[in-house]
């Protein structure tokens, strides 16, 4: 089972790409419905609700009237609190729910508004984002669903910037376009990577990392490692830490397409780190283990990464970021030693050096 996360700012066209999903063959798991399910006449969250806000977020028939709610909990974030203590873990039940009761070779998306504001973006195996811009945005939402305008600007507002959704985004579908143009792009995503995506991680079947020569920097490696650095030591389980590392993780430098993620582990849970590595899209490499390390790679054929476990706080792991961290701090180490693909002791003795004179010590988390 393949778990996509899909998410956008209101108005962007998320709900329209998400019924393409669907269309496609995904499980589509709807959290704006659920949020709406768990608090049905006669159930136990419409109970709370009004044990919690009175009676007077009721309708005559006995049914929420959220314009009341939206009353009683705007501008007071103690009773938004109140409440989203009662809705989301009922809508996180129904969801756990669902998604178990999914096929194994599902493909199950998400469709979660707040997913960078309010959720777990590395729980997902593929972050999906909708883009367009604000204006044309603010546009749909007037003409397509009558809202004010300044009603639309204002909940544009109190959401994630574009930027944080992007840099939080696998994958960016820009619906600038037409709908056409959209539905297009979900279908190529759909076979293009996330049929062989959930195929490959059901074989447990790593893509290969590609060889050859490096290429020009990608400023977008650094997102793209902190994210799938996230994703990796949430698969790994509690205590593990995740880092990018290797030429990737060094702004500037040329380096194949391919990043790089360690993770620090316990060696004694080593068995349950790999399992969850596995069923998380980061399949083990066949033969991929020497002393103290393991090794696994991407199955998504859009992204390929090579992840390494190590011992955390074991001098290889420290040595791993070390490099990493001298070859950041340090122009003229870039320049010497950046496109060695190993290290020399050399290098290394320069490495301790400068770690002594910066009083550099190995940080766990990014
Ligand atoms: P969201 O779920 O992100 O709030 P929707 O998919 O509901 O967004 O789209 C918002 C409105 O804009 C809807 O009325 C939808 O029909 C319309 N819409 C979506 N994509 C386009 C597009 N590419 N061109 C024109 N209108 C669009």
């Amino acid at each position: 089972m393949l778990r996509v996360g899909l998410t956008g700012g209101i108005g962007s066209g998320k709900s329209t790409a998400a019924r393409r999903f669907a269309e496609r063959g995904a499980v589509l798991v709807d959290s704006d419905v659920l949020a709406r399910d768990v608090v049905a006449p006669g159930t136990t969250g419409l109970g709370e609700i009004v044990a919690t806000f009175g009676t007077g977020v009721l309708a005559p028939d006995g049914s929420l009237e959220r314009p009341a709610l939206a009353a009683v909990v705007f501008g007071d974030p103690e009773a938004r609190a109140r409440l989203n203590a009662i809705v989301h873990p009922r809508v996180r039940e129904r969801t756990e729910e669902l998604v178990a009761a999914a096929a194994g070779d599902a493909i199950v998306v998400q469709d979660v508004p707040l997913l960078v504001e309010t959720g777990s973006p590395a729980a997902f195996a593929l972050v999906v984002v909708v883009d367009a811009d604000p204006e044309v945005r603010v546009r749909r939402l007037v003409d397509a669903r009558g809202m004010a305008e300044a009603d639309a600007r204002a909940r544009i507002a109190a959401q994630a910037s574009d930027d944080a959704r992007r840099a939080a985004a696998d994958v960016v579908l820009d619906n600038g376009g037409s709908p056409e143009a959209l539905r297009a792009a979900v279908d190529d995503l759909w076979h293009g990577r996330l049929v062989p995506f959930e195929a490959n991680l059901r074989a447990r079947r790593p893509v290969p990392a590609p060889s050859g020569r490096p290429v020009e920097a990608d400023p977008r490696w650094a997102v793209d490692g902190a994210r799938l650095a996230s994703r990796v030591a949430r698969a790994a389980g509690r205590g593990a830490h995740g880092a990018h590392v290797g030429p990737t993780a060094v702004p500037g430098l040329p380096a194949v397409d391919v990043l790089d993620l360690q993770v620090g582990v316990d060696p004694a849970t080593i068995d349950t780190v790999r399992t969850g590595l596995d069923a998380a899209g980061f399949p083990r490499v066949d033969g991929g283990t020497s002393a103290g390390e393991w090794w696994h790679g991407g199955a998504d054929p859009g992204r390929p990464v090579r992840v390494v476990l190590r011992p955390a706080g074991s001098p290889a792991w420290r040595a791993t970021l070390l490099w990493r961290d001298w070859l950041r701090a340090d122009g003229a180490s870039r320049a010497e030693y950046g496109d060695r693909p190993t290290s020399s002791s050399t290098s290394f003795t320069r490495a301790e050096e400068w770690a002594a004179s910066s009083g550099w010590t190995p940080s766990l988390d990014e």
